[in-house]
């Protein structure tokens, strides 16, 4: 049990021992008095300073001098580009297999699809009763266009799936297993690697949702033998509001197709010719325009993924859910708040849910004071430890000012 006393002193220690903690005077309101504790960096991330300059450079001299010439001189090949970029920092990619395109629920949409298409004569899909609304409804949606029926893994609420659970709902007739890594909620993280083979023990593909994990969690996706993953880019990936989704197929399922057959999906985008034709490798799986403003700032994060080292980030990620966890236990715990998140570090992610009848009309009163967690249904505070941007002070004071919070209840 850790004295409440001694929080504050071990706060200060930790950050002055943290290898990372230069990079958060790299973000713009690291130092803003009013917000002394930004705990949602699971839901937005803040802007990287470098990111003004970029935005700027790309809306003055590319777009404002080089006009529609841009296209050819390096937008067109940004998504493909900046995809590597991100399977080499942080996904354990090789090149050509990711590609950064419209929204995860977008993507979503197109690689389930790609998937049933790859299993035809199985007719059953499995998702997690406890996955983000945008899978399950697009999943039920397709399942219910298609014909299929749904298996449900029913997974603990302060948990997730696992091995076991999978293995006791899918079979011969599974045609594709849709999870998340890091579940949205409880911060469960599945052991993608032993899921992905048990999947594969049955013929069935699988399809991670790495929203929540991406740039904090380590994953080998080529190693482990991932078939398809998504993810977004405005949570630990810094992209801002709306940045475009990035997607990976791994190279042996590159023949698969998806359906939004756009032209910039096509064999030859610029021959303007009659029918579609999949371009060979990932461009076949994005469909329109790529929103270029849009995934400019995310350039700049990866890029600070690869200085800082992704293991790094995972090592301080630990600390901090593992020090907002003592700070819970003995600042929280007595006014009634229990932890709905993982207790051993290695199955959770970057964020901790701790629930509590009074959350809801608490979280009203902490943003006007610049303390922001996020509430999510039924009970939960979300406190989400974006590991290059968060100090172990400003956990303390979110934390404390909880604390308060429910004392003057
Ligand atoms: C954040 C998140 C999404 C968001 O999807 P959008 O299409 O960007 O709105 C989807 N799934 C999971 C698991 C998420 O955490």
């Amino acid at each position: 049990m850790t004295d409440a006393a001694t929080l504050p002193s071990r706060a200060r220690r930790l950050d002055a021992e943290d290898p990372l903690a230069r990079y958060r005077a790299r973000f713009i309101g690291h130092d803003d008095p009013a917000v002394p504790a930004y705990l949602d960096g699971n839901s937005l991330g803040r802007p990287l300073a470098a990111s003004v300059q970029r935005v700027q450079e790309l809306m003055v001299e590319q777009w404002g001098g080089r006009l529609i010439r841009g296209w050819d001189e390096g937008w067109l090949e940004l998504p493909a580009q900046l995809g590597d970029e991100l399977g080499r920092t942080a996904l354990g990619a090789a090149p050509g297999q990711c590609l950064i395109a419209d929204s995860t629920t977008v993507l979503l949409y197109k690689l389930i699809h790609a998937a049933l298409s790859a299993r035809p004569g199985r007719h059953r899909v499995v998702i997690d009763r406890d996955n983000f609304p945008t899978d399950r409804y697009v999943l039920e949606g397709i399942a219910a266009e298609r014909g299929l029926e749904l298996d449900w893994l029913e997974v603990p609420y302060d948990g997730g799936a696992d091995v076991e659970l999978v293995r006791s709902v899918t079979g011969d007739q599974t045609a594709l297993v849709v999870l998340s890594h890091v579940a949205y909620r409880s911060g469960h993280l599945a052991d993608m690697r032993a899921i992905t083979e048990a999947v594969h023990d049955t013929g069935a593909l699988v399809l991670w949702d790495l929203c929540h994990s991406v740039g904090v969690v380590p994953v080998e996706l080529d190693a482990w033998e991932v078939d398809l993953a998504v993810g977004c880019s405005y949570k630990y990936l810094n992209g801002g509001p709306g940045a475009p989704a990035w997607l990976y197929v791994r190279r042996g399922h590159q023949q698969l197709t998806q359906p939004i057959q756009g032209w910039l999906g096509s064999e030859d985008p610029f021959g303007m010719g009659q029918g579609y034709s999949p371009a060979a490798g990932i461009r076949r799986f994005a469909s329109g325009t790529p929103p270029i403003i849009g995934m400019t700032a995310i350039a700049d994060m990866v890029a600070l993924i690869g200085e800082a080292g992704i293991g790094a980030i995972r090592e301080k990620s630990t600390a901090l859910t593992q020090f907002a966890l003592e700070a819970t236990d003995a600042l929280l715990a007595p006014h009634g708040v229990v932890l709905a998140s993982p207790r051993n570090p290695e199955q959770r992610g970057s964020h901790l849910t701790i629930d509590h009848p009074a959350f809801r009309k608490i979280t009203a009163r902490l943003w006007e004071r610049g303390i922001i967690p996020d509430y999510r249904n039924p009970n939960g505070l979300r406190l989400g430890l974006s590991p290059l941007s968060t100090g172990f002070e400003e956990v303390y004071r979110g934390v404390s000012a909880i604390a308060e919070e429910l004392a003057g209840d």
